[in-house]
C-alpha cells in the first residue's frame, strides 16, 4: 500500500460528465478523463484495511487494493496485469458495473468508497493506449474443440478462456454482430461499440472463431454441433420479455424496450434492419419500468427528443442512504440516480398500469394507473395491493415496456432438452456448470436470470475451468479470486 494517509487526505471524485445539453445531441459517451495525478489520489485513498471485503463485494474476486496501490505509485501497466488476472474484459465492468465492490469498501463505512470502478475503467484504457492489451494465443493445442453459443459477456469469458487452455473456440451468434446486451441492449451513450470490436479483435488474433448470423437450433442443427465438438457452453443470455397483458395492450404505440434499444443501437452503428422505425421524437413517453433498460430508454428517448419523459415503477421509492436492514458490506437496495434519470424524466414510484387507451384507429393516446402498496404478511411474500380512489390518466403516446425478463429464450432449450429451474433459467449446478445433457454446460443469464456484467464474466471464467477439467481430466484455469496462479 502506497499512501498510509491518502484517505484522510484526499476526497473521492469521480469523472465529471459533459453537460445534459451537449451530451444529448449524439451517442457519445459522455464522461471526462481525470488527471493522472487526480487518479493516483484516488489510488491513495485505498486504506490497506487489512481484509479487503471489496474483494469479495466484486463477483470476479478482482484484486482491488493491489491495482489502486499501483495506480497510486503510477505503475499502469502492472495495475493492467493484475486487473487482467480476474477480469477478461475491464472496459466493460469499468464502464457499466453498478460497483458492488464500492458499496463493500471499508472506507465506505464512515467515507465515500474509493472509486474502484473508474479506477479500474483508466487501466484499461492505459492499457489499451500503450499497446499492453496483446493477444495471448495458447503456445500448444490440446486437439479439443468447444463451441461457445451466445456472444454476451458470458460467452466471451468463456471463449478467451477455454481459448487459452489451448483449445479450438468457435463462437456462435445468432445475430449480425458480436457483444450480446452489450452490443445490442446497452446504448452507446454508456458504451461506445468500437470498445467490443478492438476487444473481439485480440480475441480473433489469438485463435478464436466467430460465426454471426448463426441461429443454433434454427440455421446451425444442435445434432451437427454434438457431432463436431468435444464440449459446449450455452451463453444464451435470459431475454425471454415480461409483457403486460391489460386493456388495451394492442394499442399503437406500445413496444418493448429491448425493440426500442436494440433498433436504436442499429441505427447508431449504421446496421440496416427492416422493422418500422421506432422513434420518440416530439411525442410523450411513458417509461415503465424503473430498472437498468428503463433507464437506457430515458436516455435514447431524451435523444430523440421525446416531448416528456415519464417513468413508473411498482416498487416504493427507496431511501437515498444505506437502509438499516440492509448493513455493510452488502449491496443496499437504495436510490439509483442515474445519468440518464440526470437528462430529464419524472420519476413516480408505487404505480401500477390498468389499462392503456386509445383512437378509434387503435393509436395510443394514453393509459390509467393506481397508487400501490406494498403488505407485509411475518412468514409470507409482500403482496401488491391497489390504494383506493388514486386512479389517474395520463396522456402518452408512446409506451415502453421495460419490465425485466423471465427466463432463457425457448429455442436453445427445447431443441437441447434443457431441464429448467422454477425461473426458467438452465438448471447447471455451481460446482460444475454441466446442464442435464451430455457435455453441454451453460453459464451467464442463462444459468443465473437476468443479472449483470461482471457476473456474466465471472460466470463465463468459472464455467471455462469446469469444461476445461471435463475435457482434461485437471484444469489450470483460475477459478474465482485465484487470478492466473495455476491451480491444480
Ligand atoms: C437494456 C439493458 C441494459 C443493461 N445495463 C447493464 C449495465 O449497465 N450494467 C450491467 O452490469 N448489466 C447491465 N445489463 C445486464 C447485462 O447486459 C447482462 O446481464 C449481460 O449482458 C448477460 O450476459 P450474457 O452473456 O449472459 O447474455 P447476453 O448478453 O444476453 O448474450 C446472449 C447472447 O446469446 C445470443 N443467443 C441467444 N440464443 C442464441 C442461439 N440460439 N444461437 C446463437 N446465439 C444465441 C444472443 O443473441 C446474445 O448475443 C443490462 C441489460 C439490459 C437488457
Ligand atoms: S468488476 Fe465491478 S464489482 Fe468488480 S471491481 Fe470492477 S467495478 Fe467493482
Amino acid at each position: 500500500m502506497g499512501k498510509i494517509t491518502g484517505f484522510l487526505e484526499y476526497q473521492r471524485e469521480v469523472e465529471p460528465y459533459q453537460p445534459v445539453k451537449d451530451r444529448l445531441k449524439n451517442y457519445k459517451e459522455f464522461t471526462e478523463k481525470l488527471p493522472e495525478e487526480n487518479l493516483k489520489h484516488q489510488g491513495a485513498r485505498c486504506m490497506d484495511c487489512g481484509i479487503p471485503f471489496c474483494h469479495s463485494g466484486c463477483p470476479l474476486g478482482n484484486l482491488i487494493p493491489d491495482f489502486n496501490d499501483k495506480v497510486y505509485k503510477g505503475k499502469w501497466k502492472e495495475a493492467a496485469e493484475i486487473l487482467h488476472a480476474t477480469n477478461n474484459f475491464p472496459e466493460f465492468t469499468g464502464r457499466l458495473c453498478p460497483a458492488p465492490c464500492e458499496e463493500a469498501c471499508v472506507l465506505g463505512i464512515n467515507e465515500d468508497p474509493v472509486t474502484i470502478e473508474n479506477i479500474e475503467k483508466n487501466i484499461v484504457e492505459e492499457a489499451f493506449k500503450n499497446g499492453w492489451v496483446k493477444p495471448k494465443p495458447p503456445k500448444v493445442r490440446t486437439g479439443k474443440k468447444v463451441a461457445v453459443i451466445g456472444s454476451g459477456p458470458a460467452g466471451l469469458a468463456a471463449a478467451q478462456q477455454l481459448n487459452r487452455a489451448g483449445h479450438h473456440v468457435t463462437v456462435y451468434e445468432r445475430d449480425q454482430k458480436v457483444g450480446g446486451l452489450l452490443r445490442y441492449g446497452i446504448p452507446d451513450f454508456k458504451l461506445e461499440k468500437h470498445i467490443i470490436d478492438r476487444r473481439v479483435e485480440v480475441m480473433e488474433a489469438e485463435g478464436i472463431q466467430f460465426q454471426t448470423n448463426s441461429h443454433v437450433g434454427e440455421n446451425i442443427l444442435v445434432k451437427d454441433l454434438k457431432k463436431e465438438y468435444d464440449a459446449i457452453v450455452l451463453c444464451g443470455g435470459a431475454t425471454k420479455r415480461r409483457g403486460l397483458p391489460i386493456e388495451g395492450a394492442d394499442a399503437k404505440g406500445i413496444y418493448q424496450a429491448m425493440d426500442f434499444l436494440k433498433q436504436n443501437n442499429q441505427r447508431v452503428s449504421g446496421e440496416v434492419f427492416e422493422e418500422e422505425a421506432l422513434l420518440a421524437k416530439g411525442k410523450k413517453v411513458i417509461v415503465i419500468g424503473g430498472g437498468d433498460t428503463g433507464s437506457d430508454c430515458i436516455g435514447t428517448s431524451n435523444r430523440h427528443g421525446a416531448k416528456s419523459v415519464t417513468n413508473f415503477e411498482i416498487m416504493h421509492k427507496p431511501t437515498i442512504e444505506r437502509p438499516v436492514d440492509q448493513p455493510w458490506p452488502y449491496w443496499p437496495m437504495r436510490l439509483r440516480t442515474s445519468s440518464s434519470h440526470k437528462e430529464g424524466v419524472e420519476r413516480v414510484f408505487s404505480i401500477s398500469t390498468k389499462r392503456f387507451k386509445k383512437d378509434k384507429k387503435g393509436n395510443l393516446t394514453g393509459l390509467v394507473t393506481c397508487e400501490v402498496e406494498w403488505i407485509n404478511k411475518p412468514g409470507q411474500r409482500p403482496v401488491l395491493q391497489e390504494v383506493p380512489n388514486t386512479e389517474k390518466e395520463w396522456e402518452c403516446d408512446m409506451v415502453l415496456l421495460a419490465l425485466g425478463f423471465v427466463g432463457s429464450e425457448d429455442t436453445l432449450v427445447d431443441k437441447f432438452g434443457l431441464e429448467t429451474d422454477m425461473r426458467t433459467n438452465v438448471k447447471a449446478g455451481e460446482k460444475n456448470y454441466q446442464t442435464n445433457v451430455a457435455k453441454v454446460f451453460a453459464a451467464g443469464d442463462m444459468r443465473r436470470g437476468q443479472s449483470l456484467i461482471v457476473w456474466a464474466i465471472s460466470e463465463g471464467r468459472q464455467a471455462a475451468h469446469h469444461v476445461d477439467a471435463f475435457l482434461m481430466g485437471t484444469s489450470y484455469l483460475p477459478l474465482k479470486g485465484d487470478g492466473d496462479l495455476p491451480r491444480v
